[in-house]
């Protein structure tokens, strides 16, 4: 396939006017990304300083762990912490003490602020310093907030992130960092991919263990895996290191554009390029023709909700011949995901924040054969005899890259065939 000739499109939605709203939202708060994050970070524990309603929000979205203790808690504030009749910092470190002392393997320790603990102040980056000192170098206490507060749930893992990028060593080695927490399978196949086209010096951000932390300096390069990771991004540069920009690695054509941006930032020629990536990239044009017979022609509504909506709509329109109605993004940060912009053609409004009962009135009047939103909205709409599928899965499931194309596809199509199925 040739690359240049695939991008030729009419004009893309880049320059369109975006339709901004700031009314009531429907979203999860960042404590979700705990969910993934600690299944990723393998040395690390979550202590989330919250209410009850922060407990029970991970317990239910995590499910009951049988075989594993939990690397994620919630320490609970009562009712005389938030009234300001007990010091919440020493009831936190006799906490930490208890912990620590309990789960020896816990080599990082991040300090999860909530809602609650941001509306009565408590200051976690000075509880995490002080922890640190005591700590250190056995473990390294980190805080980040995973507050509802004017964020969604992918939030959660940038500020996660960030919060990493100060602790990592210096290097003046050049080096490629892939940035953002991918399931092992998927990172595997990338590691693997990159390493054929010669760059050997590749990390991943976070790493499973602290030891494996990548090194960060003005030698090394960065791409993002994930859309959302705009902190981090910005924590990254602030340390010296230079962002390769590329659409996402959804799909076949955005996995090659994404891998392309890494080959020219390592000065790899295009035959080692096509060498390496031919045999994937037509197993996924292969498992893509499938699915495009099923979904070509249908329409598509996006829901803000995980960041991933724009890159997601480039490859349902351009890779699945899908017709995006809307899609609605609860921020969009032009220099992350402009190319994703450029590629996605004119036609379906941009919408960046939320009025919820606009938007429900919007989606319900162009009645789309398929509506991607938050978990909350779902069940409602689907009521109304839309067809649905929850922002949240596919955060969850492997969805980069060329092996994974077909399922991506297949996700999408799954709820379009039950509502088929269900109105035979
Ligand atoms: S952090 Fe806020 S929004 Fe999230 S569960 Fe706790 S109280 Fe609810």
């Amino acid at each position: 396939m040739n690359i240049s000739s695939s991008l030729k499109i009419k004009q893309g939605c880049n320059n369109v006017p975006i339709l901004k709203e700031k009314g009531q939202n429907e979203v999860f708060c960042g404590l979700t990304g705990i969910i993934w994050l600690h299944r990723k970070i393998q040395d690390a524990f979550f202590l989330v300083v919250g209410s009850r309603t922060c407990a029970h929000l991970l317990q239910s979205a995590a499910g009951v762990m049988i075989f594993a203790e939990p690397r994620f808690g919630t320490a609970i504030l009562e009712e005389k912490d938030l009234a300001g009749m007990a010091d919440a910092q020493d009831e936190l470190d006799l906490q930490v003490e208890k912990l620590l002392e309990r789960r020896p393997e816990i080599k990082q320790l991040f300090l999860v602020g909530s809602c609650p603990s941001e509306v009565i102040k408590l200051d976690l980056s000075k509880a995490a310093e002080r922890l640190t000192l005591k700590y250190a170098p056995n473990v390294r206490v980190l805080s980040y907030s995973g507050s509802g507060i004017e964020t969604t749930f992918t939030q959660g893992e940038d500020a996660c992130l960030a919060s990493i990028v100060p602790t990592l060593d210096d290097t003046s080695q050049e080096e490629l960092i892939l940035v953002g927490a991918l399931p092992d399978i998927v990172e595997d196949q990338f590691l693997s991919l990159i390493g054929k086209l010669g760059i050997k010096k590749v990390t991943s951000f976070p790493s499973r263990t602290k030891n494996k932390a990548p090194k960060v300096g003005k030698n090394v390069k960065f791409i993002l895996c994930q859309p959302f990771l705009g902190d981090t991004c910005e924590a990254l540069e602030k340390r010296g290191a230079y962002h390769i920009k590329a659409s996402f690695p959804f799909g076949e054509e955005g996995t090659t554009l994404w891998l392309k941006a890494i080959a020219k930032a390592f000065n790899v020629g295009e035959n080692k390029f096509d060498e390496v990536t031919n045999g994937p990239r037509s197993r996924a044009t292969k498992a893509l023709e499938k699915i495009k017979q099923k979904l070509s022609g249908k329409s598509v509504f996006f829901f803000p909700d995980s960041q991933l909506e724009i890159p997601l709509a480039r490859f349902l329109v351009r890779e699945c011949g899908m017709k995006a109605v809307e899609v609605g993004s609860p921020y969009i940060n032009k220099k992350i995901v402009l190319s994703d912009m450029e590629l996605l053609p004119e036609g379906p409004i941009i919408s960046e924040g939320q009025d919820v009962d606009l938007q429900i009135e919007r989606c319900k009047a162009n009645k789309p054969d398929l509506t991607i939103c938050g978990m909350g909205l779902a069940n409602p709409l689907e009521a109304e005899g839309l067809a649905t599928k929850w922002s949240i899965e596919l955060v969850f499931s492997p969805i980069h890259g060329y092996e994974q194309a077909g399922d991506l596809g297949a996700l999408f199509y799954r709820p379009i065939k039950r509502r088929e199925v269900l109105q035979i």
